[in-house]
């Protein structure tokens, strides 16, 4: 039996529709939601990724802002820049694309990031609040693989939840979303013994790991939900295409419900990034914000 296909892209194109509204209501305010991209460096894939969200924020009427460095910029002078986007009345949203530079301090750019700016949700101080089940932003890509449990009916209370990845970005914030849903949940790491013994005992499983086809059939369960985060790209002798973390063709016969990559957890990313930012304008209309960018 084949597994139905749980649809990031669609579900991503409503909720993008839905938000039209939400802009709509604050730019009657005169608001506008707005967003800084910082982006260090070169790295092809980054410079993808920092595009695709500039370009969402333009088609869902978001204010954006990319600033772009080269690598061996100081660390001192994003600092500075940081410092002068948490008092910009026009900026509601500010995220740092990583992974950053080696001579950068990841830890001491994330915290100069103000905790009411971080859509990303990296700041300690928001991932502290997610910890303490309530979250003022939560990260991304978990907050949208949660998002996509929610619109397909699948409510992880009392299932069996295993993670794996156990990343500041992913594992750790999307074992935390599972836990306060009510799920028994198992974080798997690279030093996991018997990794498959864990996988296939999960009725929610998510793998964020890194690895083409990682995740074998044998691993999972059956009637399982396989969630794949995993965005690789295949060598040029495989057909150079994109790939998850879960042997898709082969897991599909086993599990009830997976996501696909691409299509899948991808475009959900960048729609709660949107999310996020018009979450953090709304919030600081509500304290009487300002009226730039209208
Ligand atoms: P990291 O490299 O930070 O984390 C990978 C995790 O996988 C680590 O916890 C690591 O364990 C674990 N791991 C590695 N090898 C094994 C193994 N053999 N067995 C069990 N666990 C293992 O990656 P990220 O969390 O940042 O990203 C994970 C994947 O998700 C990547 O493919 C990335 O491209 C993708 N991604 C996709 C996004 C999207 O929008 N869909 C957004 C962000 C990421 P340990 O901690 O012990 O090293």
């Amino acid at each position: 039996m084949s597994a139905r296909l749980i649809d990031g892209k669609t579900l991503a194109e409503e909720l993008r529709t839905a938000f039209k509204a939400r802009v709509a209501a604050l730019a009657a305010r005169g608001q506008r939601p707005g967003l800084a991209v910082i982006l260090i460096g070169e790295d092809p894939a980054s410079q993808v990724y920092v595009r695709n969200k500039v370009n969402a924020c333009e088609a869902a009427g978001l204010f954006s802002q990319k600033l772009v460095y080269p690598v061996d910029v100081a660390q001192a002078e994003v600092l500075a820049k940081l410092a002068e986007l948490n008092a910009d009345p026009a900026i509601h949203g500010i995220l740092v694309q990583l992974p950053l530079p080696r001579h950068f301090d990841e830890k001491a750019v994330l915290e100069a990031i103000a905790p009411a700016k971080d859509v990303d949700g990296f700041h300690a101080e928001n991932a502290g609040a997610l910890a303490q089940g309530a979250p003022r932003f939560i990260p991304c890509t978990p907050y949208g693989v949660m998002k996509m449990l929610e619109a397909n009916g699948i409510d992880p209370a009392g299932r069996e939840a295993v993670v794996i990845g156990r990343s500041n970005i992913v594992g750790k914030p999307m074992a935390l979303l599972l836990i306060n849903a009510g799920a028994t949940v198992t974080v798997c790491h690279s030093r996991t013994r018997d990794l498959a013994a864990h996988t296939r005992r999960a009725d929610i499983l998510v793998a964020a790991v890194g690895k083409p086809r990682f995740v074998t059939a044998d691993m999972v369960k059956p009637g399982a939900v396989v969630i794949d985060v995993g965005i690789n790209r295949l060598p040029p002798e495989e057909g150079g295409k994109l790939c998850g973390d879960v042997d898709f063709n082969a897991v599909k016969d086993v599990a009830a419900l997976i996501t696909p990559v691409p299509g899948g957890v991808g475009p959900m990313t960048i729609t709660m990034l949107l999310a996020n930012t018009i979450e953090a304008a709304e919030r600081e209309a509500g304290r009487g914000g300002d009226k730039r960018h209208a």
